[in-house]
């Protein structure tokens, strides 16, 4: 078996380890390109969502490379999700593709069943490795998501600037490498001293130095949100713009409320976003439509000086959630702006966007100081 897997960041490192520690061979896609898109946009329906598109891209060119079974994970709700498997294996088996395809459901209070899953594909005799793999891959998993956060806070910071996104590869392809996690460890402890190293700032990680800095919070669907090459980089872009970005989502955070809270019926966090939510809106719209809205009231609550939610055209959830976001930046006095992408996007067209908001904030920033 040669198994696949979409592109979501940098999680491929930690998905990558898992499976290797099982003993699967693993094809990676290459990182998404434009050749990607022009893949997944060429052989998709034209309503479809950005991340049906690229990962239609990243499974045709790991195809291309000799991968024979794709791994991806299902859903559930309102929106297209739950329909993504069977739309995209339709679609490569009308392409003439020959491939195995596994998906894998969320667990939903019944975690053997995700269990008799994952059996299925590394096979009952290598089950008895599945411990050392999942430890490797929370290991790496949680440095990946300790990374950024270190990156986004001290991005605006850095003496010159691209050097802290230097840092964050080198020290990436150093997780990637680590075979334990006591080495995950170490490269992760590594990677903060250098970043720390980089700044101007010598201040403690995760406080904002500078006060006149202003604070975005990014909220939207998860794909668009983890994902550079679909977000046109906004991170980045708005971290080389002296902007401290909070983000919503990370998958480690994601993994623990969803698959292991969720499994076991644990108190879930994302809960306290739903009645952030309710005044607004009460009910499940699917994708991450009422994180969205509860994530932006309490970055209302928190005096971050702006939010930025990102969508891809035509995502039903989000568009619910863009119209109510108009109420509560009036309610709460929050600047919010709407990015909507598709494969015409242009990297140019979303800086001019990002250039123009983060002026506004931090004129008024200014102002009232
Ligand atoms: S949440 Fe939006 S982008 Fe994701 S599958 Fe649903 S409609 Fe598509």
């Amino acid at each position: 078996m040669k198994l696949t897997f979409a592109h979501l960041g940098d999680y491929h490192i930690a998905v990558k380890a898992l499976f290797e520690t099982l003993g699967v061979d693993v094809v990676l896609p290459p990182p998404p390109t434009k050749r990607t898109m022009s893949l997944g946009s060429l052989n998709s329906p034209e309503f479809a969502c950005l991340p049906l598109k690229i990962g239609i891209g990243n499974y045709l060119e790991a195809l291309e490379m000799g991968a024979d079974t794709i791994v991806m994970v299902g859903g559930i709700g309102p929106c297209r999700l739950g329909l993504y498997c069977e739309v995209q294996r339709q679609i490569l088996e009308g392409l003439g593709c020959d491939f195995k395809m596994i998906v894998l459901e969320p667990p939903q209070g019944r975690p053997d069943r995700l269990l008799r899953q994952v059996r299925d594909i590394i096979g009952a005799q290598r089950i008895s490795r599945l411990f050392d793999a999942l430890r490797l891959t929370w290991s790496k998993l949680t440095a990946i998501d300790r990374l950024n956060k270190i990156t986004l806070c001290l991005r605006p910071f850095e003496k010159r600037k691209g050097d802290i996104t230097r840092v964050y590869e080198a020290s990436l392809r150093r997780i990637d490498e680590a075979a334990s996690p006591k080495e995950v460890q170490a490269a992760a402890g590594n990677a903060r001293d250098a970043m720390k190293s980089v700044c101007k700032t010598e201040g403690r990680i995760g406080k904002a130095e500078d006060p006149l800095a202003p604070r975005i919070g990014i909220v939207g669907e998860v794909f668009m949100v983890l994902e550079p090459f679909a977000n046109c980089e906004i991170e980045k872009r708005l971290g080389e713009m002296g902007v401290i970005v909070d983000r919503s989502i990370y998958l480690s955070d994601w993994a623990v409320e969803h698959v292991i809270k969720d499994a076991f019926r644990i108190f879930r966090k994302s809960k306290l976003l739903n009645e952030m939510a309710k005044p607004y809106l009460c009910h499940f719209v699917g994708g991450h439509g009422v994180e969205t809205i509860g994530s932006t009231v309490a970055y209302a609550n928190e005096g971050l000086d702006g939010v930025i939610q990102v969508a891809p055209f035509t995502c039903m959830p989000e568009i619910i959630a863009q119209d109510i976001l108009a109420k509560i930046s009036r309610d709460l006095g929050i600047p919010a702006m709407t990015l909507v992408l598709d494969e015409h996007s242009s990297d140019t067209g979303v800086l001019t966007r990002l250039e123009a908001f983060v002026d506004m904030i931090a004129m008024s920033k200014c102002r009232r100081r």
